[in-house]
C-alpha cells in the first residue's frame, strides 16, 4: 500500500547530467525532494580513460548506494577532441569550456527527449571554477531548440560546493584536482606539450 504522504508519481521527471560523484551529491540531494532525478554520465572530456573510468565507478557506487537510475553513454573522446581541436590554448572558463558545455548538454537533451523526460539539467554549476550563467545560457537554448525544459542552476550558492565535499568525504570519494580534459590537467599541473 502506498503511504498517503508519499508524492512519488506527483513528481516531475528529471534528467541530471553528472560531471562526477562529489559533484553529483548535493545536487541530487537537493532535487530529489522535488524529482524523479535520473543521473546521466556522458563525459567524453575526461582525460585520461583511466581516470574516466574511476570517475564513472564512483558515481555507479552512488547509484547503487542511494538506488539512483543512471544511464551510462559513450566515451566519445574522439568526437571532443575534433569538436576542440582548435581550442587547445584556451586557458579553463574560455571558449573550449563552452564547446565542453554544449557537447554534454547536446547529448543530456536528446536522452531526455528518447526517455520522454522533459527537464534536465547538470551538476557543472556546483564547481567555483565554472560559471553558472554561461552553462545555463547554453543549456536553456538547447532546450529551447528540443522543446524541453532546463534547470537552471547555482548549485555551489547557499555552501553547495562545501556540502558536496562534505559528503563525498563521508564516502570516501576521492577527488580529482582538475577539471576533466588533458588541456586542464596540462594547465593545472603546469606540463607544457
Ligand atoms: S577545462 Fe573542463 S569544462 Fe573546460 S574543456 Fe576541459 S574538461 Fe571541459
Amino acid at each position: 500500500m502506498i503511504p498517503a504522504n508519499n508524492n512519488y508519481k506527483l513528481k516531475p521527471k528529471f534528467l541530471l547530467h553528472v560531471c562526477c560523484a562529489t559533484c553529483a551529491l548535493h545536487p541530487y540531494f537537493l532535487l530529489s525532494k522535488d524529482f524523479i532525478v535520473t543521473l546521466y554520465f556522458y563525459n567524453p572530456n575526461i582525460h585520461p580513460k583511466k581516470e574516466y573510468n574511476r570517475r564513472l565507478e564512483d558515481v555507479r557506487m552512488i547509484s547503487k548506494k542511494y538506488h539512483i537510475p543512471l544511464i551510462i553513454d559513450k566515451y566519445e573522446i574522439k568526437k571532443w577532441f575534433e569538436l576542440t581541436k582548435n581550442l587547445k590554448e584556451e586557458p579553463e572558463g574560455g571558449t573550449r569550456c563552452s564547446v565542453c558545455f554544449k557537447m554534454r548538454l547536446e547529448k543530456t537533451a536528446t536522452a531526455a527527449k528518447k526517455l520522454n523526460i522533459d527537464l534536465f539539467g547538470t551538476t557543472l554549476t556546483i564547481s567555483p571554477h565554472k560559471n553558472y550563467s554561461t552553462i545555463n545560457s547554453i543549456g536553456k537554448t538547447i532546450a529551447d531548440d528540443k522543446k524541453l525544459t532546463f534547470y537552471e542552476s547555482n548549485f555551489k550558492k547557499k555552501d553547495g560546493f562545501k556540502k558536496t565535499i562534505q559528503l563525498s568525504n563521508k564516502l570516501h570519494i576521492s577527488r580529482q584536482n582538475y577539471c576533466g580534459c588533458i588541456y586542464s590537467m596540462r594547465e593545472r599541473f603546469n606540463i607544457s606539450n
